[in-house]
């Protein structure tokens, strides 16, 4: 992979022009995985808490049924995506960024993929009041599949509290190696384009840009002719240049709307509201297919891999199964990373299970690590390739400080850890990991906080009701004493009674 850094890039600022490596995975159709032996299905596929098992080892179960119900605010459910028994529920080794194994449940699959009994009809989604079409959203199990794995329905109401003015579709794929939009785009406008009447629909809006790089003529190609189809003006697409990281959120909506979301804020902040365009296939299928979030495409590509492709793949299959399906490991793979080479992680095996967020299995030849890490000589590269205008050697020297104010308040929280000053720095500086460790770092600081801060309450609250149970008996036993002064030794002895037939009863 070649970087130059690009300086004028239009409305953004920084950002990088990278060979884009597509090419190979982008030759043919999208293929379907079969069903494999054994799905691995984590329990934590979304930002929020993990999902709460609701079926038990040995239970027999069928594609489409709920399997983790969500838990907390941000939550989301899992559901079965083949049928098949329950045969473990126990941590795995999962792609996660701060982890290596999380709880699972395991499914060995029956090989009949047996779907769940669901509608056969496609319901009037556009006759629902558009808070029961969010209900509906949440419980179809969506998240972000760009990356993020925000649940989609949490997403969108908190949304509608904003004065929201446009949808923004994302398909813009800017990381290098990763197709799976755009192979997306190319077979299944149809999906993305029906999404999006429905978010809108959602959202009571009026306005929705779908967003394409233009350097991808067969996704717009596809996409002009279904628009041109459906004819729904609310509907509009546009072309961005292909410039890395526009498909950030901040990024794209500078890039579509000229307006800048503010330090720490959100799209919302300034009327937007951002999904990608899988989000939006996904939203199609269960609302009008009734199919829940069980399968995805993703890209599985690099020099490692004997035919890269895109694939339709089942959530839980191994990574094993899916470089089974496209032909086995050649002889250069070296290292596996679970996304794109700029913000994907390495993983050491490939027991990994596919997930929500598993937008490319990417197998390379070579380590791409850049040289042995060098003193930064201030040369201010990074600052000048960082989309979010920050100063990557000002943050990496507070974060090896651990000096946790100092770091906030030159953004941390607003880097979007695109790898891009890791890219041009001659030093070879890995400030990308330094920025995520440090982030991890303050994250779990704050958890342990809330934690403390929750234990703190509920201490409290037990006190006080132990408090006020204290006070009723003390208040009854004063009555009790109260009446038997005023009626004598037979009303003490009436009392004594009731008391004695009461702990009998208890
Ligand atoms: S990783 Fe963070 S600091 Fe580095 S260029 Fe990207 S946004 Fe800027
Ligand atoms: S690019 Fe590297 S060497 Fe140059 S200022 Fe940034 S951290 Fe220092």
């Amino acid at each position: 992979m070649t970087a130059a850094p690009t300086y004028d890039l239009g409305k953004l600022h920084g950002g990088l022009r990278l060979e884009a490596n597509k090419s190979a995975s982008t030759a043919q159709a999208i293929l379907r995985v079969p069903v494999p032996a054994q799905l691995v299905l984590p329990i934590a596929q979304h930002v929020g808490d993990p999902a709460q098992p609701v079926v038990g080892i040995g239970e027999r179960v069928l594609k489409g049924q709920l399997i983790a119900e969500p838990d907390g605010a941000l939550g989301a459910p899992v559901h079965a995506s083949s049928s098949g028994k329950i045969v473990a529920i126990e941590p795995w080794p999962v792609s996660r960024r701060y982890g290596e194994n999380a709880p699972c449940i395991v499914i060995e699959c029956d090989g009949e993929d047996r779907h769940i009994e669901r509608a056969e009809t496609a319901p009037a989604y556009d006759i629902l009041p558009p808070d029961v079409v969010l209900t509906q959203i949440m419980q179809g199990g969506i998240v972000g599949l760009g990356g993020a794995v925000f649940p989609t329905a949490q997403k969108l109401m908190q949304a509608v509290s904003c004065e929201l003015k446009y949808l923004i579709l994302n398909g813009v794929e800017c990381e290098p190696y990763i197709s799976c939009d755009d192979a997306l785009m190319r077979e299944y406008a149809r999906e993305i384009v029906g999404g999006a009447q429905i978010l809108l629909h959602a959202l009571e809006l009026d306005s929705c840009f779908i967003v394409v790089e233009s350097d991808k003529p067969e996704a717009i190609h596809e996409l002009i002719d279904v628009l041109a189809d459906v004819n729904d003006d609310r509907l509009v697409l546009k072309q961005v240049p292909s410039i890395y990281p526009s498909g950030g959120e901040d990024q794209l909506v500078q890039l579509v709307t000229n307006l800048e979301v503010p330090s720490g804020g959100l799209p919302t902040d300034v009327g937007c509201l951002v999904q990608n365009v899988g989000t939006a296939a996904a939203i199609y299928d269960w609302i009008i297919n009734h199919e829940p979030l069980v399968a995805r495409v993703t890209t599985i590509t690099g020099d490692g891999v004997a035919r890269p492709m895109n694939v339709d793949v089942r959530i839980g299959t191994t990574v094993a199964d899916v470089v089974n399906f496209v032909g086995g490991y050649t002889d250069r793979a070296e290292q596996l990373i679970i996304g794109g080479p700029m913000t994907g992680k390495t993983v050491t095996t490939d027991r990994v299970p596919v997930v929500k967020a598993t937008n490319c299995i990417l197998v390379l030849s070579e380590d791409p690590a850049l040289g042995p890490e060098m003193p930064c000589i201030r040369c201010g590269n990074c600052a000048a390739v960082c989309p979010v205008q920050l100063l990557p050697q000002q943050l990496f020297w507070y974060a090896c400080a651990d000096e946790e104010a100092k770091i906030r308040s030159y953004g941390l929280t607003d880097c979007i850890e695109c790898g891009c000053c890791d890219l041009v720095c001659p030093s070879h500086i890995p400030l990308t990991f330094d920025f995520r460790m440090a982030k991890a770092r303050y994250r779990e600081m704050a958890d342990e906080k809330a934690r403390a801060e929750r234990a703190r309450l509920r201490f409290e609250a037990r006190n006080e009701r132990l408090e006020k149970q204290q006070k009723a008996r003390d208040k009854e036993l004063a009555q009790q004493k109260e009446v038997a002064k005023l009626a004598g030794p037979e009303a003490i002895a009436a009392i004594l009674k009731r008391k004695k037939q009461k702990q009998d009863e208890d």
